[in-house]
């Protein structure tokens, strides 16, 4: 997995929606790149406050996720630089 496929199934992997085998692809990355490791670290944080201020079970809305993915493709080709 690279970044650019990190990225893709990065959506789906804070929803909650990936298959194991993503899953596991998404943690060797992140073990290995610094960079989506940052990202994944600050985007848990991000979720954890968001969990920490609702007080219906962990989902996130689509507009949130939307966001935050936008957010991050950002961030990615910012670190990219
Ligand atoms: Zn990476």
């Amino acid at each position: 997995m690279d970044c650019r496929k990190f990225l893709e199934e990065f959506s789906d992997f804070i929803d909650g929606q990936s298959t194991i085998g993503v899953r596991e692809a998404i943690e060797e990355h992140i073990a290995l790149c610094k960079k989506c490791e940052v990202l994944y670290n600050s985007t848990q944080r991000t979720l954890k406050i968001i969990g920490d201020h609702s007080e219906q079970t962990f989902e996130l809305p689509a507009e949130v996720s939307a966001r935050l993915y936008a957010r991050l493709r950002t961030r990615l080709k910012e670190l990219q630089k």
